[in-house]
């Protein structure tokens, strides 16, 4: 936790910040403040700043709450994800919310099981607690928006040639005759496969909508390593 996020039902009317749960134990055991002590804080879709430790115990510590910074700019790509397995799902969510991705719409594929849509990890409070982990993780405030597509053909044929206009539409396939760009400069709609990879009619089909298949070379990377890899070498 390298910054601590708070909402405003967090906040007294005086303007001060009660931490309790996981951030107080974060806070107790591993940032270790002592009273008067600044803390890295965040309001949820707001500003970052400082929070003053005014008073700590093992149920509680108040934080007087000083905001004065914006957080940091968004790299502009919407992501384009098939349904990682469960496990996978959690961690990629953090990524994506530290990475400072905005926009995810999880999607269906041929090589997507069938199972991996009923997981507790894709309601929405476990993907808002997954998320804000990674906001934390990367001093971030603005939550993403995460959207779930079930169905893979009216998701490409109605919605990506909207999503993806007026952007560079690229889907990452290590089988692409094109190697991914280096920072193009401009906005960006990125798909990433699932473990088995799209199948060709997908492709196809994200070609239809405007993709060009793109590579990263002959080394297939996990999609968790593929992720960060291809934003670093898309945004600048
Ligand atoms: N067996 C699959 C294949 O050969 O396509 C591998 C899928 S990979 C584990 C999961 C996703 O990560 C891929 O669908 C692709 O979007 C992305 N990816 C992984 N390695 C890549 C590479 N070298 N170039 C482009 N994309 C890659």
């Amino acid at each position: 936790m390298n910054l601590l996020l708070f909402d405003d039902l967090r906040v007294d009317d005086a303007g001060r910040l009660a931490v309790t749960g996981r951030q107080l134990r974060h806070l107790i055991g591993t940032l270790k403040p002592a009273l008067g002590d600044s803390i890295r804080i965040g309001r949820i879709d707001g500003k970052l700043g400082t929070g003053v430790v005014v008073s700590l115990s093992s149920e509680k510590a108040i934080l007087e709450v000083h905001l004065d910074r914006e957080p940091p700019s968004a790299p502009a790509l919407k992501l384009i994800l098939a349904l990682p397995r469960p496990k996978v799902l959690g961690r990629i969510l953090q990524a994506v919310a530290a990475l400072g991705i905005k926009e995810l719409y999880l999607i269906n594929s041929y090589r997507v099981e069938k199972s991996y849509w009923q997981t507790p990890r894709l309601r929405d409070e476990a993907i808002r607690e997954a998320l804000w982990l990674g906001l934390e993780q990367g001093c971030d405030t603005g939550m993403p928006r995460v959207y779930q597509h079930k169905l893979f053909r009216p998701f490409a044929e109605d919605q990506l040639p909207a999503l993806a206009a007026g952007s560079l539409a690229l889907v990452a396939h290590p089988l692409a005759a094109e190697s991914c760009p280096r920072r193009p400069g401009q906005a960006i709609t990125l798909a990433i496969g699932p473990e088995g990879g799209f199948i060709h009619y997908e492709i196809n089909k994200l070609a239809e909508a405007g993709f060009s298949p793109v590579t990263l070379g002959p080394r297939i990377l996990r999609v968790e390593t593929a992720l960060p890899f291809l934003l670093g070498r898309l945004c600048p």
